[in-house]
Parts: C-alpha cells; sequence; structure tokens
C-alpha cells in the first residue's frame, strides 16, 4: 500500500514525487517508458535553475542568449539578451531521466514498464490502479493519485477531471534532431511562423545537433498535413542553407506528438486526487511552453498532498488548496489571457507580417513586451494587448 501513486514520470511528475518522498511518505511512480524521448524543443526557463541547481553540471544544456522570430515571408525580429538573461535548451530524454533519478533518490518506487489505463474503486472511492506490463496487468494501492502522464492520460478522463481533448484544442507538432555544421550562432534560438497557425523552430542543443520542429494549431490541422508541412518546412531555402546543409546533416531521431495549449482545464482537483502538467492543459497558449509550468505544478501538488496527510483528509474540500494556490491561480490566468493573444497575433501575422513586423520593429518597448511574453513567461502586457485588438480592429475596418 502507497501513501501516494503517481502515473506519469514527466517532469511533472517526478517533481511531484520526489517532494513529497523527501517528507517521508511512500511513493509509487508509475512510467510507460523511460527510454521515451518526448517530443519537444527542451527550450526551458532558467527558473528551472531553482528547482534544479546542478542542472547544469549534470546533463547537456546549451546556454541561450539571443532570438530571431521569422514571418511566412522572412521578415526578422531579432534580439540579444544581457548576460544574466539566458534560456536553456535541454534535451528531452537525458533532462527527465535526470529529473526521474533524484526522485528515485529521495526514495520514490519507479515503475517503468507500466501503462495505467484505470483506476480500482471500492466502495464509490478510488482505492487504487490498474497498469498494463508486458508481463501481464498489475495493481497498485494508495490513498492519493497524481495524474502526471501528459496529454493523453487515459486517468484524466477515467476521472472525470476532463473530457477528451477536441482537435481545436490541440496543436499537432513533429520534430526531430540532427546532427549538423556549420551552425552560425549556436546561442540563438529561431522561429518560424508559417501560413498555418503555429510556429516552426530550431533550437541548438550543443555539440552540433540541432531541435527542428513544428506546430500546426487548432483546425488549421484539418486543412493542413503535419508530415507534408514539416517536409516543406525543412526544405525551405534558409534552413537548408543555415541549418540542414544537405550532405552534411544526419537525423538523429524524428517523432510526431501533440500538445493541448489552450489553457489549464476545469476541474484539477477531486475527492484523493490531482491532475498536474500536461494532463491538465498547463502549456502556455502564446509559446507552447510546458516545462517550467509543469514543474511549479508537482510542487504544488505535492505541498497539498502532504498538507493532507497531516490533516489526515484527502477529500476534495482539502485538496481544493491546490486549484486556490496562489501561483496556480496566476497560471490559469495567465494562459486565459495568452490564449486570446496568441489567436490574434497568430492571425495578424499570417495575414499582415509587413505591417505586424514594421511596427514591432518600430517600437522597443512592444518589442520588448513580445519577446518577454514568448521567451520569459511575462504576461501579456496592456500596451501588446491593445496593440493586437487595435490592429485587428483596423483590419477589420480595412484600414491596414
Ligand atoms: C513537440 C512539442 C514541443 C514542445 N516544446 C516545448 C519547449 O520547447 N519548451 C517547453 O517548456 N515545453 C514544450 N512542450 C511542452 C512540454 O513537452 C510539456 O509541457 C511537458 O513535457 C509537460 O510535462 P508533464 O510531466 O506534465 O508531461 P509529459 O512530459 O508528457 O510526461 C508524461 C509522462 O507520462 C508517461 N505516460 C504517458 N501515459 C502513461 C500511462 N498511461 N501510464 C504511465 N505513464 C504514462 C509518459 O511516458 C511521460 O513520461 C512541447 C510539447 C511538444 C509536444
Amino acid at each position: 500500500m502507497y501513501d501516494v501513486i503517481i502515473s506519469g514520470a514527466g517532469p511533472s511528475g517526478s517533481k511531484c514525487a520526489d517532494i513529497i518522498a523527501q517528507k517521508g511518505f511512500k511513493v509509487a511512480l508509475i512510467e510507460r517508458d523511460v527510454s521515451w524521448r518526448k517530443p519537444c524543443g527542451g527550450s526551458v526557463n532558467k527558473c528551472i535553475l531553482d528547482d534544479y541547481p546542478q542542472l547544469l553540471k549534470k546533463i547537456t544544456v546549451q546556454k541561450i542568449n539571443g532570438a530571431k522570430i521569422f514571418s511566412p515571408a522572412f521578415d526578422i525580429i531579432e534580439e540579444k539578451w544581457d548576460e544574466d538573461k539566458f534560456g536553456l535548451i535541454v534535451d528531452r530524454l537525458e533532462f527527465d531521466n535526470y529529473l526521474r533519478d533524484l526522485a528515485v533518490d529521495s526514495g520514490v518506487e519507479l515503475f517503468d514498464k507500466n501503462v495505467s489505463y484505470d483506476f480500482i474503486i471500492k466502495n464509490q472511492q478510488k482505492i487504487g490502479i490498474k497498469t498494463r506490463t508486458p508481463s501481464g496487468t498489475k495493481e497498485y494501492y494508495g490513498k492519493v493519485f497524481i495524474v502526471a502522464d501528459g496529454m493523453s492520460s487515459k486517468l484524466a478522463l477515467r476521472s472525470g477531471l476532463r473530457k477528451k481533448w477536441n482537435i481545436s484544442e490541440l496543436s499537432m507538432c513533429k520534430c526531430a534532431l540532427f546532427k549538423t555544421t556549420n551552425l552560425a550562432d549556436d546561442h540563438c534560438i529561431d522561429l518560424f511562423f508559417r501560413s498555418s497557425r503555429g510556429y516552426g523552430w530550431v533550437f541548438p542543443l550543443g555539440n552540433d545537433i540541432v531541435n527542428v520542429g513544428m506546430g500546426i494549431v487548432g483546425k488549421d490541422n484539418l486543412e493542413f498535413n503535419l508530415n507534408v508541412e514539416f517536409e516543406k518546412f525543412k526544405q525551405q531555402k534558409y534552413i537548408k542553407d543555415n541549418f540542414l546543409p544537405d550532405s552534411k546533416n544526419k537525423q538523429l531521431w524524428c517523432e510526431a506528438f501533440p500538445v493541448a495549449a489552450t489553457g489549464v482545464v476545469k476541474k484539477i482537483y477531486d475527492d484523493n486526487i490531482m491532475i498536474i502538467g500536461d494532463a491538465a492543459g498547463m502549456v502556455c497558449p502564446a509559446n507552447g511552453e510546458g516545462l517550467a509550468f509543469a514543474v511549479r505544478a508537482g510542487k504544488r501538488a505535492a505541498e497539498v498532498a502532504v498538507n493532507a496527510f497531516e490533516k489526515e483528509d484527502f477529500s476534495r474540500k482539502t485538496l481544493k488548496e491546490y486549484r486556490l494556490n496562489p501561483e496556480i491561480k496566476k497560471m490559469i490566468r495567465k494562459f486565459k489571457i495568452d490564449n486570446l493573444a496568441a489567436k490574434s497575433f497568430n492571425n495578424l501575422i499570417i495575414e499582415n507580417h509587413k505591417y505586424f513586423y514594421e511596427k514591432i520593429n518600430n517600437d522597443s518597448k512592444l518589442k520588448r513586451d513580445l519577446l518577454e511574453l514568448v521567451f520569459f513567461q511575462a504576461k501579456t502586457s496592456f500596451r501588446l494587448q491593445r496593440f493586437g485588438i487595435s490592429t485587428i480592429l483596423k483590419k477589420k475596418f480595412g484600414l491596414i
């Protein structure tokens, strides 16, 4: 019998498990496959170093101090940051396993090759979970359950906390790692807006490796085929010339995966259960960033679980603290605004990129606000919101 069972040993689950185990509780961390590299750009805010201060020493991390954002016609917004302001690029397989190992060091029991698919219910209460393993089904019993198994979570659906995602809530993404040569600047990330909503990226990982990917947002997936668009993206002259010169690049890995980035689901807790990270839609709608938010949610859910054990009360009344936590509340609010901002900016960039790029490049404050939003988790500023809304209105009335 475990105190806490966590399904999914991604960043949210591992962080949550780590903290609960450090407090002396018995934690089972259930994972489908520790050798799976989650498709991801691997761009992570440097605030992650507050939680993982040894990260730079323990795994390969590329420091980023600049960015370029291209329009579909290759207009460009470019920025370099000061020394103290930087982003990080990680390889997800290395990153996830580092976080898992730390949780195991704290006393967490990690069960690999276990696919959780349902709860065990007794007297209308969740008392365990069922998993499929290569050698048959298994049952794990516990008091509190944390759903951290990502956007395709079966337990999230079985718990009734959320419904299946609708295509309009999903971005379909595909990314690949390439061994390449002649990178002009391996401390700069490049984003590329395209004719479908969403963006493409090239992120340097160090050691002559780049992460190349793209996403298509919502209903545009009905119109555009991800595989075809990804090929087109890689074949663009700029990408080929700068990142993937024909004879010299080698694809090391490639996979497609969706992300749900329209904001946090309504219900994130119930009697003896909480849902965290991607399983709960905790991904920023403005840029698809979810790693730092997943870790943050894992921490907050862990604190609430520990508090519930102190009170010996695992009811929704106690677990409500998770939803009421100021950081979680702030995240939910921020994503709501970012979702609106992302929609208007995506339309603007696709339909009026020349106007958009000119405006942003001629207004340093606007440019700073936009880059802070995209790269540093800043709120959508009033100035930026006004720019987006007024431009949409002007466009509607034929003024641009
Ligand atoms: C293509 C793409 C690019 C992205 N780029 C970025 C980026 O550059 N920066 C950023 O911050 N965010 C990015 N994100 C979002 C980021 O990947 C997620 O927000 C983050 O991984 C969420 O962490 P998590 O632990 O909640 O979920 P996940 O990382 O999805 O972890 C879930 C874990 O649960 C396991 N699992 C799944 N189902 C089961 C099951 N039934 N039973 C047991 N285990 C299961 C999985 O194997 C996995 O280990 C990107 C997402 C995608 C799809």
